[in-house]
Protein backbone atom coordinates (compact mmCIF):
# COMPACT_ATOMS: atom_id res chain seq x y z
CA UNK A 1 0.00 0.00 0.00
CA UNK A 2 2.11 3.29 -0.68
CA UNK A 3 1.82 6.60 1.59
CA UNK A 4 -1.20 8.49 2.14
CA UNK A 5 -1.39 11.46 -0.43
CA UNK A 6 -2.30 13.70 2.55
CA UNK A 7 1.15 12.75 3.71
CA UNK A 8 2.90 13.18 0.44
CA UNK A 9 1.55 16.79 0.06
CA UNK A 10 1.94 17.48 3.45
CA UNK A 11 5.62 17.02 3.23
CA UNK A 12 5.97 18.90 0.19
CA UNK A 13 4.49 21.89 1.62
CA UNK A 14 6.58 21.63 4.84
CA UNK A 15 10.04 21.53 2.32
CA UNK A 16 8.94 23.65 -0.87
CA UNK A 17 5.61 25.54 0.22
CA UNK A 18 2.36 26.04 -0.55
CA UNK A 19 1.21 24.48 -3.66
CA UNK A 20 -1.43 25.34 -5.72
CA UNK A 21 -5.10 24.10 -6.34
CA UNK A 22 -4.37 22.76 -9.37
CA UNK A 23 -1.16 20.66 -8.81
CA UNK A 24 -3.19 19.65 -5.81
CA UNK A 25 -6.31 18.51 -7.98
CA UNK A 26 -4.10 17.12 -10.93
CA UNK A 27 -2.42 14.63 -8.22
CA UNK A 28 -4.99 13.38 -6.14
CA UNK A 29 -7.16 12.99 -9.36
CA UNK A 30 -4.38 11.06 -10.81
CA UNK A 31 -4.21 8.70 -7.63
CA UNK A 32 -7.80 8.47 -7.53
CA UNK A 33 -8.50 7.24 -10.58
CA UNK A 34 -5.14 5.02 -11.00
CA UNK A 35 -6.28 2.78 -8.12
CA UNK A 36 -9.77 2.56 -8.25
CA UNK A 37 -13.25 1.61 -10.49
CA UNK A 38 -15.00 4.59 -8.89
CA UNK A 39 -18.47 4.11 -10.57
CA UNK A 40 -21.73 2.71 -9.71
CA UNK A 41 -24.05 2.67 -6.66
CA UNK A 42 -21.24 0.19 -4.43
CA UNK A 43 -18.94 2.89 -5.47
CA UNK A 44 -18.27 6.89 -4.49
CA UNK A 45 -20.71 8.15 -7.87
CA UNK A 46 -22.95 7.10 -11.07
CA UNK A 47 -22.88 8.78 -13.77
CA UNK A 48 -25.57 8.83 -17.01
CA UNK A 49 -24.30 5.91 -18.59
CA UNK A 50 -24.60 3.91 -16.25
CA UNK A 51 -27.61 4.56 -15.03
CA UNK A 52 -29.67 3.65 -18.09
CA UNK A 53 -28.40 2.03 -21.37
CA UNK A 54 -30.61 5.17 -23.16
CA UNK A 55 -28.13 7.42 -22.73
CA UNK A 56 -25.18 5.75 -24.97
CA UNK A 57 -27.80 4.63 -27.31
CA UNK A 58 -28.88 7.86 -27.88
CA UNK A 59 -26.13 9.55 -28.05
CA UNK A 60 -24.36 6.69 -30.24
CA UNK A 61 -27.20 7.46 -32.72
CA UNK A 62 -26.25 11.07 -32.53
CA UNK A 63 -23.23 9.91 -34.10
CA UNK A 64 -24.51 7.61 -36.63
CA UNK A 65 -26.63 10.40 -38.09
CA UNK A 66 -23.88 12.98 -38.43
CA UNK A 67 -21.90 10.74 -39.73
CA UNK A 68 -24.58 9.14 -42.50
CA UNK A 69 -25.44 13.15 -43.42
CA UNK A 70 -21.57 14.03 -43.73
CA UNK A 71 -21.61 11.16 -46.57
CA UNK A 72 -20.60 7.94 -44.64
CA UNK A 73 -16.63 8.87 -45.27
CA UNK A 74 -14.65 5.93 -44.11
CA UNK A 75 -12.76 5.19 -42.16
CA UNK A 76 -14.70 6.80 -38.99
CA UNK A 77 -13.17 6.61 -35.65
CA UNK A 78 -15.18 6.56 -32.49
CA UNK A 79 -12.85 7.93 -30.06
CA UNK A 80 -14.17 8.40 -26.24
CA UNK A 81 -12.26 10.47 -23.57
CA UNK A 82 -12.09 8.72 -19.51
CA UNK A 83 -14.45 6.34 -20.62
CA UNK A 84 -15.10 4.46 -17.85
CA UNK A 85 -16.15 1.22 -17.44
CA UNK A 86 -16.75 1.18 -21.28
CA UNK A 87 -20.68 1.23 -20.87
CA UNK A 88 -21.02 4.13 -22.79
CA UNK A 89 -19.30 2.97 -26.18
CA UNK A 90 -21.03 -0.29 -25.67
CA UNK A 91 -24.69 1.17 -25.96
CA UNK A 92 -23.46 3.56 -28.06
CA UNK A 93 -21.63 1.67 -30.84
CA UNK A 94 -24.07 -1.12 -30.65
CA UNK A 95 -27.00 1.43 -31.66
CA UNK A 96 -24.57 3.07 -34.04
CA UNK A 97 -23.89 -0.42 -35.63
CA UNK A 98 -27.86 -1.04 -36.77
CA UNK A 99 -27.02 2.71 -39.19
CA UNK A 100 -23.76 0.61 -40.54
CA UNK A 101 -21.56 2.66 -38.62
CA UNK A 102 -18.78 0.12 -37.87
CA UNK A 103 -15.66 1.41 -35.75
CA UNK A 104 -13.22 -0.17 -33.58
CA UNK A 105 -13.22 2.09 -30.10
CA UNK A 106 -10.19 4.53 -29.28
CA UNK A 107 -10.49 5.28 -25.86
CA UNK A 108 -7.88 8.37 -23.84
CA UNK A 109 -8.03 7.02 -20.54
CA UNK A 110 -5.02 6.80 -17.78
CA UNK A 111 -6.58 4.79 -15.09
CA UNK A 112 -5.05 1.14 -14.67
CA UNK A 113 -8.41 0.26 -12.88
CA UNK A 114 -10.58 1.39 -15.27
CA UNK A 115 -8.43 -0.25 -18.99
CA UNK A 116 -9.22 -3.19 -16.92
CA UNK A 117 -13.01 -2.82 -17.57
CA UNK A 118 -12.98 -1.87 -20.45
CA UNK A 119 -11.01 -4.24 -21.93
CA UNK A 120 -13.36 -6.72 -20.41
CA UNK A 121 -16.16 -5.04 -22.59
CA UNK A 122 -14.38 -4.00 -25.66
CA UNK A 123 -10.99 -6.09 -26.61
CA UNK A 124 -10.85 -4.90 -29.84
CA UNK A 125 -10.23 -1.60 -28.52
CA UNK A 126 -7.22 0.45 -28.66
CA UNK A 127 -5.74 3.04 -25.88
CA UNK A 128 -3.87 6.20 -25.93
CA UNK A 129 -2.36 8.14 -22.86
CA UNK A 130 -3.31 11.31 -24.57
CA UNK A 131 -5.38 12.61 -27.91
CA UNK A 132 -1.30 12.84 -30.11
CA UNK A 133 -1.45 9.09 -30.79
CA UNK A 134 -5.54 9.19 -32.02
CA UNK A 135 -5.32 7.86 -35.66
CA UNK A 136 -5.14 10.73 -38.33
CA UNK A 137 -6.52 8.83 -41.61
CA UNK A 138 -10.30 9.48 -41.62
CA UNK A 139 -13.04 11.87 -39.33
CA UNK A 140 -13.08 11.39 -35.74
CA UNK A 141 -16.05 11.01 -33.75
CA UNK A 142 -15.54 11.88 -30.26
CA UNK A 143 -17.55 11.24 -27.28
CA UNK A 144 -16.88 12.60 -23.59
CA UNK A 145 -18.91 12.28 -20.46
CA UNK A 146 -18.14 13.58 -17.53
CA UNK A 147 -14.28 13.87 -18.44
CA UNK A 148 -13.71 17.35 -18.15
CA UNK A 149 -14.75 17.92 -15.05
CA UNK A 150 -11.87 16.00 -13.56
CA UNK A 151 -9.32 18.08 -14.90
CA UNK A 152 -7.57 20.17 -12.72
CA UNK A 153 -8.31 24.07 -12.46
CA UNK A 154 -6.33 26.91 -11.38
CA UNK A 155 -8.15 29.89 -8.96
CA UNK A 156 -7.27 32.55 -8.75
CA UNK A 157 -8.63 35.10 -5.59
CA UNK A 158 -9.19 38.68 -5.05
CA UNK A 159 -7.20 39.50 -1.66
CA UNK A 160 -7.14 42.85 -0.26
CA UNK A 161 -3.70 43.31 -2.30
CA UNK A 162 -4.60 42.40 -5.83
CA UNK A 163 -5.36 38.99 -7.61
CA UNK A 164 -3.60 36.17 -5.90
CA UNK A 165 -3.18 32.20 -6.71
CA UNK A 166 -5.06 30.42 -4.60
CA UNK A 167 -3.29 27.62 -2.81
CA UNK A 168 -2.99 24.74 -0.82
CA UNK A 169 -1.10 24.94 2.36
CA UNK A 170 -1.03 23.60 6.00
CA UNK A 171 -3.02 25.38 8.53
CA UNK A 172 -2.99 24.03 11.67
CA UNK A 173 -1.32 21.17 10.94
CA UNK A 174 -4.18 20.46 8.30
CA UNK A 175 -4.33 20.75 4.78
CA UNK A 176 -6.64 23.94 3.69
CA UNK A 177 -6.88 26.45 0.31
CA UNK A 178 -5.03 29.90 1.76
CA UNK A 179 -3.84 32.58 -0.76
CA UNK A 180 -0.86 32.82 -2.29
CA UNK A 181 1.73 35.55 -2.54
CA UNK A 182 2.89 35.88 -6.14
CA UNK A 183 0.49 38.99 -7.68
CA UNK A 184 -1.39 37.57 -10.56
CA UNK A 185 -3.29 40.81 -11.49
CA UNK A 186 -1.61 40.61 -14.82
CA UNK A 187 -3.57 36.97 -15.22
CA UNK A 188 -6.93 38.74 -14.59
CA UNK A 189 -9.17 39.97 -17.99
CA UNK A 190 -9.95 43.30 -17.89
CA UNK A 191 -13.72 43.43 -17.06
CA UNK A 192 -12.97 41.08 -13.79
CA UNK A 193 -10.25 42.74 -12.42
CA UNK A 194 -12.53 45.13 -10.41
CA UNK A 195 -14.00 41.71 -8.78
CA UNK A 196 -14.92 42.36 -5.05
CA UNK A 197 -12.47 40.58 -2.55
CA UNK A 198 -13.06 37.21 -2.21
CA UNK A 199 -14.12 36.29 -5.18
CA UNK A 200 -12.34 33.23 -7.22
CA UNK A 201 -11.63 33.15 -10.62
CA UNK A 202 -12.03 29.69 -11.86
CA UNK A 203 -10.15 28.52 -15.17
CA UNK A 204 -9.26 24.87 -16.72
CA UNK A 205 -6.21 25.17 -18.47
CA UNK A 206 -6.04 21.13 -19.40
CA UNK A 207 -9.48 21.01 -20.62
CA UNK A 208 -8.60 24.15 -22.67
CA UNK A 209 -5.75 22.37 -24.37
CA UNK A 210 -8.26 18.86 -24.64
CA UNK A 211 -10.56 21.50 -26.76
CA UNK A 212 -7.78 22.78 -28.78
CA UNK A 213 -6.31 19.61 -29.63
CA UNK A 214 -10.00 18.01 -30.36
CA UNK A 215 -10.78 21.06 -32.80
CA UNK A 216 -7.38 20.70 -34.65
CA UNK A 217 -8.15 17.18 -35.13
CA UNK A 218 -11.69 18.04 -36.20
CA UNK A 219 -10.26 20.91 -38.53
CA UNK A 220 -8.05 18.51 -40.45
CA UNK A 221 -9.71 15.10 -40.46
CA UNK A 222 -13.77 16.30 -40.29
CA UNK A 223 -15.97 14.53 -37.79
CA UNK A 224 -18.22 15.62 -34.81
CA UNK A 225 -17.93 15.94 -30.68
CA UNK A 226 -19.97 15.55 -28.09
CA UNK A 227 -18.87 16.64 -24.52
CA UNK A 228 -21.61 16.11 -21.77
CA UNK A 229 -20.37 17.96 -18.29
CA UNK A 230 -22.45 19.58 -15.36
CA UNK A 231 -21.34 23.04 -15.70
CA UNK A 232 -22.48 26.43 -17.14
CA UNK A 233 -22.71 27.89 -20.64
CA UNK A 234 -21.91 31.40 -19.13
CA UNK A 235 -18.90 32.89 -17.35
CA UNK A 236 -19.17 32.98 -13.24
CA UNK A 237 -17.07 33.79 -10.38
CA UNK A 238 -16.70 31.46 -7.52
CA UNK A 239 -15.25 27.66 -6.85
CA UNK A 240 -16.52 25.25 -7.73
CA UNK A 241 -14.36 22.65 -6.48
CA UNK A 242 -15.95 19.71 -4.80
CA UNK A 243 -15.36 16.52 -3.26
CA UNK A 244 -17.50 13.25 -3.39
CA UNK A 245 -16.91 9.95 -1.54
CA UNK A 246 -19.53 7.49 -1.11
CA UNK A 247 -22.10 9.43 -2.99
CA UNK A 248 -21.60 12.32 -0.83
CA UNK A 249 -20.29 15.98 -0.99
CA UNK A 250 -16.75 15.90 1.49
CA UNK A 251 -14.07 18.33 2.09
CA UNK A 252 -12.14 18.41 -0.74
CA UNK A 253 -8.92 18.71 1.63
CA UNK A 254 -9.66 15.75 3.97
CA UNK A 255 -8.14 13.04 2.18
CA UNK A 256 -6.51 13.80 -1.24
CA UNK A 257 -6.75 10.71 -3.74
CA UNK A 258 -9.42 9.07 -1.73
CA UNK A 259 -12.48 11.20 -2.71
CA UNK A 260 -13.52 12.33 -6.25
CA UNK A 261 -12.65 15.69 -6.90
CA UNK A 262 -14.29 17.74 -9.87
CA UNK A 263 -15.09 21.46 -10.73
CA UNK A 264 -18.02 22.67 -12.72
CA UNK A 265 -16.98 23.25 -16.35
CA UNK A 266 -16.93 26.62 -17.81
CA UNK A 267 -18.39 25.99 -21.50
CA UNK A 268 -18.63 29.42 -21.93
CA UNK A 269 -14.26 29.62 -21.88
CA UNK A 270 -14.34 26.09 -24.51
CA UNK A 271 -16.62 27.06 -27.52
CA UNK A 272 -14.38 29.93 -28.81
CA UNK A 273 -11.24 27.80 -28.22
CA UNK A 274 -12.76 25.26 -30.86
CA UNK A 275 -14.03 28.06 -32.66
CA UNK A 276 -10.43 29.53 -33.16
CA UNK A 277 -9.94 26.75 -35.25
CA UNK A 278 -11.80 26.69 -37.82
CA UNK A 279 -14.51 24.31 -36.23
CA UNK A 280 -18.24 24.88 -35.64
CA UNK A 281 -19.57 24.93 -32.40
CA UNK A 282 -23.13 23.63 -32.71
CA UNK A 283 -24.57 25.08 -29.27
CA UNK A 284 -24.39 23.75 -25.55
CA UNK A 285 -27.87 23.06 -24.37
CA UNK A 286 -29.08 21.21 -21.16
CA UNK A 287 -28.63 17.27 -21.34
CA UNK A 288 -32.81 17.20 -20.63
CA UNK A 289 -33.45 19.36 -23.85
CA UNK A 290 -30.91 17.22 -25.70
CA UNK A 291 -31.86 13.43 -24.87
CA UNK A 292 -35.80 14.77 -25.53
CA UNK A 293 -34.79 15.95 -28.55
CA UNK A 294 -33.03 12.96 -30.04
CA UNK A 295 -36.47 10.99 -28.53
CA UNK A 296 -35.81 9.77 -25.28
CA UNK A 297 -39.43 9.38 -24.65
CA UNK A 298 -40.22 7.43 -27.32
CA UNK A 299 -36.66 4.95 -26.72
CA UNK A 300 -38.13 4.87 -23.01
CA UNK A 301 -41.89 3.60 -24.40
CA UNK A 302 -40.04 0.70 -26.34
CA UNK A 303 -38.06 -0.87 -23.73
CA UNK A 304 -40.84 -0.50 -21.33
CA UNK A 305 -43.04 -2.17 -23.95
CA UNK A 306 -40.02 -5.07 -24.35
CA UNK A 307 -40.00 -5.35 -20.51
CA UNK A 308 -42.85 -4.85 -19.15
CA UNK A 309 -41.43 -5.62 -15.29
CA UNK A 310 -38.61 -3.23 -15.51
CA UNK A 311 -41.57 -0.47 -16.65
CA UNK A 312 -40.80 1.76 -13.50
CA UNK A 313 -37.30 1.63 -13.25
CA UNK A 314 -37.15 2.68 -16.84
CA UNK A 315 -39.49 5.51 -16.18
CA UNK A 316 -37.29 6.68 -13.15
CA UNK A 317 -33.67 6.19 -15.03
CA UNK A 318 -35.37 8.28 -17.98
CA UNK A 319 -36.43 10.95 -15.21
CA UNK A 320 -32.85 11.14 -13.60
CA UNK A 321 -31.09 11.66 -16.77
CA UNK A 322 -33.91 14.46 -18.31
CA UNK A 323 -35.62 15.62 -14.95
CA UNK A 324 -34.87 19.55 -13.94
CA UNK A 325 -33.88 18.68 -10.29
CA UNK A 326 -31.92 16.18 -11.77
CA UNK A 327 -29.43 15.63 -14.82
CA UNK A 328 -31.71 17.61 -17.06
CA UNK A 329 -30.11 21.32 -16.02
CA UNK A 330 -27.22 20.91 -14.16
CA UNK A 331 -25.48 18.82 -17.08
CA UNK A 332 -24.47 20.46 -20.19
CA UNK A 333 -23.96 19.16 -23.73
CA UNK A 334 -21.57 21.11 -26.00
CA UNK A 335 -21.27 19.77 -29.76
CA UNK A 336 -18.62 20.83 -32.18
CA UNK A 337 -18.35 20.00 -35.87
CA UNK A 338 -16.22 20.29 -38.55
CA UNK A 339 -16.65 23.32 -41.03
CA UNK A 340 -17.84 20.92 -43.73
CA UNK A 341 -19.61 18.81 -41.59
CA UNK A 342 -23.61 19.39 -41.61
CA UNK A 343 -25.20 20.19 -38.34
CA UNK A 344 -26.10 17.43 -35.45
CA UNK A 345 -29.08 17.07 -34.34
CA UNK A 346 -30.58 18.09 -30.86
CA UNK A 347 -28.98 21.60 -30.40
N1 LIG B 1 -17.17 8.66 -18.97
C1 LIG B 1 -17.36 7.69 -17.91
C2 LIG B 1 -16.43 7.90 -16.70
C3 LIG B 1 -16.43 9.25 -16.06
S1 LIG B 1 -15.26 9.34 -14.72
C4 LIG B 1 -18.80 7.67 -17.48
O1 LIG B 1 -19.54 8.56 -17.88
O2 LIG B 1 -19.18 6.75 -16.76
C5 LIG B 1 -13.86 10.16 -15.46
C6 LIG B 1 -13.09 9.34 -16.46
O3 LIG B 1 -12.01 10.13 -16.96
C7 LIG B 1 -12.45 8.08 -15.92
O4 LIG B 1 -12.44 7.11 -16.93
C8 LIG B 1 -11.04 8.56 -15.58
O5 LIG B 1 -10.11 7.54 -15.43
C9 LIG B 1 -10.76 9.46 -16.75
N2 LIG B 1 -9.74 10.50 -16.52
C10 LIG B 1 -9.76 11.44 -15.55
N3 LIG B 1 -8.70 12.26 -15.66
C11 LIG B 1 -7.99 11.83 -16.74
C12 LIG B 1 -6.79 12.26 -17.39
N4 LIG B 1 -6.11 13.31 -16.93
N5 LIG B 1 -6.39 11.58 -18.48
C13 LIG B 1 -7.08 10.52 -18.95
N6 LIG B 1 -8.22 10.06 -18.38
C14 LIG B 1 -8.67 10.71 -17.29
Amino acid sequence: MSEPLRRVFERLIVNTGPISVAHYMAESNARYYDSRDPLGSGGDFVTAPEISQMFGELLGLWLADIWIRAGRPAPAHYVELGPGRGTLARDALQAARRFGLETRPHFVEGSTALKAAQLDLHPDAVWHADLSTLPTDGPLLIVANEFLDALPVRQLVKAASGWRERMVGLVDGRLAPIVGDRPMDAAIPADRRDAPEGAILETCPAAAAVLYEVAGRLASQGGAALFIDYGHAEPRLGSSLQAVRAHRMVDPFAAPGEADLTAHVDFSALAPIAQSRGVRWLGTVEQGRFLRLLGIDARADALARAQPDEAAAIATARDRLIGEGQMGALFKVMGLAAAHWPEGAGF
